[in-house]
């Protein structure tokens, strides 16, 4: 089949099976061609025309598309042993669990591992209700932890919630980056204060200086748990290996995914201390537990993704790469303020604000054309995601700087004939 052939096929296959709406939508972006291969930061579609991919997965490829030694890897044990049996001892599960230990911050000592973000949310707020024996849980407006039940319930963007009303019960939501709204809502029946570091769908939200560790202290004040979500912003994307490294500050739960599985397989995290381990497991080992959750080939992604962040010093890369981008893309704001508000971001978690959702649309297609993935942050269609792979090469920041420069210039271009 040609690449024209075959991506009509894919096309009609989604109209009549998928999604059509989404279908729509990829099509007004310029999206609506068939991804086939990858490798470092580039993206090669069934026509073969490349891209360099600044959506990166919303952070899951950060070692890039097709990591060698991670596929190299999961391969040997995809042929030796793929999915546990659960019937025997684990040792790739044993190994992640030892290595998570080791590099998480404080007393995060033992790690469930399941297979998605929001299932690692699930289990965060399970075993905060059973730490603690309260249900309400303070997390923040405009968060993203995911879209199952729980996951939604914590989260803060009204739309993707309203229509499954009603959710769990026990959350209460406050403005982020507010330690006097956190310090007026926890109380002596908080389970858990739930934040991301920085809020990643609710367009790069970075919180003021000190606002993880007012929360770190009210939380103790009040016997609750902190539970960080660093499903994105985890394992070197913010310039150090997890965000709250930033302020110091150690989360009594940490979840994890995206960026775990190396790229290459999809995999979850709860990562939390004895006392969580011990409120949940040590009457009944099977209290949480999933049939795929921990398996071999997932946690082989996960222990080879990790040795290669350390062996690479990918936390170092992501802030010097981060600020020759950012440096870049503000330079570029300076030439159209009034299509670009404010780009922000730490190490290559970067956020653009357009003035307008239509104009950043404008921008993600000419983006597009000129080689360049990006998309908007699901809980603001304002704010362009700019998150490349760390493996991503100075050359390459250069090309994404061009093509943002383009893409502006063009933009500019069609609002003046709009005018
Ligand atoms: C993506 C994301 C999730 C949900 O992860 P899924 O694997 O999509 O379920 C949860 N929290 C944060 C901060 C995320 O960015």
């Amino acid at each position: 089949m040609d690449a024209d052939a075959l991506t009509a096929d894919v096309a009609e296959k989604y109209q009549k099976f998928v999604n059509p709406t989404a279908l729509a939508l990829l099509k007004i972006a310029g999206f609506d061609k068939v991804e086939w291969e990858g490798s470092g930061a580039t993206l090669r579609d069934a026509h073969g025309t490349e891209y360099i991919d600044c959506l990166g997965g919303y952070g899951t490829f950060s070692l890039g598309h097709a990591n060698p030694r991670v596929v190299a890897a999961v391969t040997e044990q995809m042929q030796r042993l793929p999915l546990s049996s659960k019937t025997f001892l684990n040792k790739p599960l044993a190994d992640l669990a030892a290595l998570l230990a080791a590099i998480t911050p404080g007393n995060l000592q033992y790690s469930f591992i399941c297979n998605s973000g929001a299932e690692a949310l699930e289990g965060a707020i399970k075993f905060a209700r059973m730490t603690t024996g309260r249900t309400k849980i303070i997390s923040a407006e405009g968060s993203y932890h995911g879209k199952t039940l729980g996951a939604l319930s914590a989260s803060g963007r009204d739309t993707y919630k309203t229509p499954f009303a009603p959710l769990l019960p026990g959350f209460v939501h406050v403005p982020f980056g507010d330690s006097e709204a956190l310090a007026v809502a926890v109380d002596g029946e908080t389970a858990a204060i739930l934040l991301e570091p920085i809020q990643g769908e609710n367009g790069i939200r970075i919180p003021p200086d000190g606002y993880l560790k007012a929360a770190r202290e009210l939380a103790d004040k009040h016997g609750a748990l902190l539970i960080l979500d660093e499903v994105q912003t985890g394992l070197c994307r913010t310039g150090k290996l997890f965000a709250c490294d930033w302020e110091g500050v150690a989360p009594d739960i940490m979840t994890l995914a995206k960026s775990l599985g190396g790229g290459v397989m999809p995999i979850g995290a709860i990562v939390g201390t004895q006392r969580v381990w011990d409120a949940v497991f040590r009457e009944n080992p099977y209290l949480h537990t999933s049939t795929f959750g921990g398996n071999e080939a997932a946690c082989v992604a996960g222990l080879t993704a990790l040795t290669i962040m350390q062996e690479d010093n990918l936390a170092e890369q992501s802030r010097v790469k981060g600020e020759k981008l950012l440096a870049g893309l503000k330079g570029i704001q300076e030439k159209h303020p009034a299509l670009i508000m404010e780009v922000r971001g730490r190490g290559l978690m970067i956020g653009v604000e357009f003035s307008d959702s239509d104009i950043q649309k404008l921008a993600i297609g000419s983006l597009v054309e000129n080689g360049v993935v990006v998309a908007y942050t699901l809980n603001n269609t304002k704010i362009m995601r700019v998150q490349p792979p760390l493996v991503i090469t100075d050359e390459q920041i250069e090309k994404v700087i061009a093509a943002f420069d383009q893409a502006l210039t063009d933009t500019a271009d069609v609002l003046s004939l709009l005018d």
